[in-house]
């Protein structure tokens, strides 16, 4: 008896013969025209409301295949018209495939749209539906293809013409031919067979796992979930491996079941192997299969299959329902998989994971790529990766833009925060690093001078002068006086000459052997952060930087971005890395300019020009005897107001070279006027000589006696706050308060070798003893013995009356290099000026001291002895020459 129900398609519907959940499309003839599609299914409801309006007009309803309808597959069986001829060949292909397994429509939903043709329809298994899902549909005999029969498995992106629709050929309704009481039958082995075999892009990972567990993490795993699937999963991956490795498959993938029921090879071709399941007893042996190429499975009897990462869980659990396992377990499985098969997990897979991350950058969750650019350049030194992962950057932000024009934009957002805010007296200070000379107003730390030159003027060896200087703590000429530096360790970074040269460069000066001094061969100025943590590491003092071009050989010299690693270096200078001084050597273009791009002036503190005598300089030794063994450095660019000062070489016939400031102490002004600026520095040097500390109110005595305009007071006072913050004068103060207003009263003097010596003659003479017996500097006794301000005297005797006046620059803090101040290797040192108490000064001098009429030129030549450090200069003539 037909049970079927008889009826339009929609009725089917209406009267909820078919599945609620199953999803459809509205066809004409057996076409579906866009209401309803395998992408955009309709359901039940909206399906009738559809079918309601008519305006349509379609003869029929389709049944979408696969997952939108719960796994529903359609097998088409199509013969000819009547079997006029013998049964079609369709059916006699099937029957003699399956054998057994021949399917009668008795056996699950079936329907017709003419005679000699069936469509039966099966469901299938939840556990399988990850691994078939990427199957549309296929011939299952190529056979047929061409003919006018077909046997034809429809599953994605598929549908089928329901009973009650009409067909476009007969005219009349489809039909069942099985009803089955609304049930669909579980899909066959032979039918999943079919199906895993012929799946067109298998997929790596299950579509029934949550997108929300692919992104879980354990604590105890160190990969998220979707990341160990893939190390399973993908080209040379863990399961390929195993598949590669005699022996691993039965190590991994036991079931003692395989002991007496064991896989065998059903079919060659397809690679299907069939064995007992591990999971149910049974007599045949042969329920379970496994497709050898993926390790996808199947149990017949239970109906329950997964892909092989599944499988292993389930042999694990003992359960074949045991799912998908746990982060922490499928990293367990992964570990002893890599055992078996030779490699280390997670380690071997690191490097894996990260050419493999898909999306490394996210503009949408992620912080600005300026941001996420300034980690990457501090996380990577290397410019390599550093160029790629900027890259990637870029285009995971979608900003069309290289690596260097990366690296400018953060420039210029430094230059803009830097110059956006307005600062107050607070703010000011906050940013102040701490600023002092390393040799007084000559080298500037922190700072950046650009010495350039043409080639073979000296440059190299100039700046190994300098560094002879710092890094002996030899005192170096300012004003035509010895002055004492710092001196402290001294980088040298070389790009531009082969360690020979370098060596014997070296070797002529002596200092081939010097502990204080490191070369960074090979040098490349990109890697600023490999240089920031030399930096720290080495504190030098000065780092000289040989040279701009050499050290940069892949960037253009003429764009912008030949600066960059300067202007990071010049930012960044004692907050990133200990305050130091840079010197850059750099080549000169033919109009005797710097060469390259005009940005580089901007990096930088400083440019210094080194040149030659002219010809008609050497014939009359303008810059002093010998001028043709001389170079002359000039100030171009300076940010300390330095413009036009100059700095002279002297190379000796033993290739030693000397190097002096080359600035008068009086520099003429147009009109010939001198500063009160130079004027106060000389008076001060003149006292200094004659071991005399000046009080402020014989300050403003002599430098008006000197012939010159009347000086102010502010003008006085500016200056000399101008030569302390250069540290070529230094204050002292006395205890006693003669002042009314309560302030003691101050008196300077010169840094020079002689006020050194002064200095420590006072501060003997605080401490009791005699002048001759010096007290060696920065050890312990006039640690604990100077007074703070209005502090009761503690000295033993009674006798010190003064106390140390810090300058401004040495109070502010320096949290980054608070030990550069070290003055263990210092010859001649001031650092008790810096550090250390005060001392009592004597011996003022008054007005009556001064003869009348002292004029400057008289007093000059009584500041400058003549002595000299080695260098055949003329003084007078070098402090003359300027002035005439
Ligand atoms: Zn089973």
């Amino acid at each position: 008896m037909d049970m079927s129900p008889q009826m339009a398609a929609e009725e089917l519907l209406r009267r909820k013969h078919l599945p609620q959940d199953w999803k459809w499309c509205l066809v004409r003839g057996k076409d579906a025209f866009g209401q309803g599609t395998s992408a955009d299914p309709l359901d039940t409801d909206t399906t009738l409301r559809k079918v309601k309006t008519r305006h349509h007009r379609q003869t029929g309803i389709g049944l979408i295949t696969g997952e939108a309808s719960g796994g529903i597959v359609a097998v088409d069986i199509d013969g000819l018209d009547d079997g006029h001829f013998g049964p079609p060949a369709s059916e006699w292909l099937l029957k003699e495939k399956l054998g057994d397994a021949y399917p009668d429509s008795n056996d699950t939903m079936s329907w017709r749209g003419r005679p000699g043709r069936r469509q039966l329809l099966y469901q299938i298994p939840l556990s399988v539906r990850p691994l078939v899902e990427g199957f549309t549909k296929k011939e299952m005999f190529p056979v047929l293809e061409g003919s006018s029969e077909e046997v034809k498995v429809r599953y994605k992106g598929c549908y089928s013409v329901i009973p009650g629709s009409i067909h476009p050929g007969t005219k009349k309704p489809y039909e069942w031919l099985n009803y089955n009481e609304g049930q669909v039958a579980i899909a066959p082995g032979w039918l999943i067979d079919f199906m895993l075999a012929h799946v067109e892009k298998p997929k790596e990972h299950s579509s029934f796992i949550p997108q929300s567990f692919y992104e879980r993490q354990d604590a105890s795993t160190d990969f998220t979930y979707r990341q160990m699937r893939r190390h399973f999963f993908m080209e040379g991956g863990l399961l390929e491996k195993l598949l590669d490795t005699e022996g691993a498959f039965e190590a991994v993938y036991n079931a003692e079941v395989w002991d007496y029921q064991p896989l065998q090879v059903e079919n060659a071709e397809k690679r299907t192997l069939v064995g007992g399941c591990p999971f149910h007893d049974s007599s045949s042996g042969t329920s379970f299969t496994i497709w050898s190429d993926k390790l996808n499975w199947y149990c017949h009897k239970e109906e329950v299959g997964g892909d092989a990462l599944r499988l292993l869980h389930a042999l694990r659990e003992r359960d074949i329902n045991a799912g998908d396992p746990k982060p922490v377990d499928l990293q367990t499985y992964l570990q002893e998989i890599a055992d078996v098969v030779g490699v280390r997990y997670p380690e071997d897979f690191k490097e894996v994971q990260k050419t493999q991350e898909v999306k490394k950058y996210d503009p949408i969750e992620g912080p600005s790529l300026l941001q996420v650019a300034r980690d990457i350049i501090d996380k990577f030194p290397n410019p390599a990766e550093q160029d790629l992962e900027l890259l990637q950057l870029a285009n995971d932000y979608g900003v069309r833009k290289d690596a260097d024009q990366i690296r400018l934009l953060l420039q210029d957002d430094e230059d803009f925060k830097r110059s956006g805010d307005t600062l107050d007296f607070q703010a000011r200070q906050a940013l102040i690093t701490g600023t002092d000379w390393l040799i007084p107003d000559v080298l500037k730390r922190p700072s950046t001078v650009l010495l350039h030159g043409d080639g073979g003027c000296g440059k190299s060896l100039a700046c190994q002068v300098l560094a002879k200087h710092i890094g002996e703590g030899i005192p170096f000429k300012v004003r035509g006086a010895e002055m004492p530096v710092k001196s402290g360790p001294v980088l040298w970074c070389n790009a531009d000459q082969s360690l020979e040269t370098l060596e014997e460069q070296l070797e002529a000066q002596g200092i081939q052997n010097a502990p204080w001094f490191h070369v960074f061969h090979d040098f490349r100025l990109r890697h600023v952060q490999r240089l920031a943590s030399k930096i720290k590491k080495l504190k030098p003092a000065l780092v000289i930087i040989d040279s701009l071009a050499a050290s940069q050989p892949t960037v253009d010299g003429n764009k912008q971005i030949v600066s960059a690693p300067l202007y990071w270096l010049e930012a960044n200078n004692g907050v990133a890395f200990p305050k130091c001084t840079f010197v850059v050597i750099h080549h000169n273009n033919k109009q005797g300019g710097f060469r390259g791009h005009s940005s580089i002036r901007d990096a930088v503190s400083e440019t210094w020009s080194i040149s030659k005598p002219t010809d008609a300089e050497m014939e009359a030794n303008e810059w002093g005897e010998d001028t043709f063994r001389r170079r002359k450095i000039v100030i171009g660019k300076s940010r300390s107001g330095r413009e036009g000062d100059s700095l002279i070489t002297y190379l000796h016939e033993d290739f030693t070279m000397d190097l002096e400031d080359f600035t008068p102490t009086q520099r003429p002004r147009p009109g010939g006027s001198v500063s009160v600026y130079d004027r106060v520095h000389t008076v001060i040097r003149e006292c200094t000589e004659v071991g005399k500390p000046l009080r402020r109110d014989e300050l403003t005595i002599r430098v008006n006696a000197d012939g010159g305009r009347k000086a102010s007071e502010s003008a006085i006072r500016k200056s000399i706050q101008r030569l302390e913050t250069r540290e070529l004068i230094a204050s002292v103060v006395s205890e006693e308060q003669k002042r009314t207003d309560g302030r003691r009263e101050k008196a300077y003097i010169a840094k020079t070798a002689d006020g050194v010596k002064l200095f420590k003659a006072l501060l003997s003479a605080s401490r009791g003893e005699t002048h001759d017996d010096f007290c060696p500097i920065g050890k312990e006794p006039s640690e604990g013995q100077g007074n703070r301000m209005g502090q009761p005297n503690g000295t033993a005797n009674g006798t010190a009356n003064g106390t140390a006046q810090r300058t401004p620059e040495n109070e502010s803090s320096d949290s980054v290099c608070d030990d550069l101040n070290q003055t263990r290797l210092d010859r001649c040192t001031h650092a008790e000026w810096d550090k250390q108490k005060g001392v009592p000064f004597e011996n003022p001098v008054m007005e009556s001291d001064l003869s009348n009429g002292t004029s400057t030129e008289e007093n000059r030549k009584i500041a400058s002895p003549g002595k000299t450090m080695g260098a055949p200069i003329d003084k007078t003539k070098l402090m003359k020459k300027p002035l005439t």
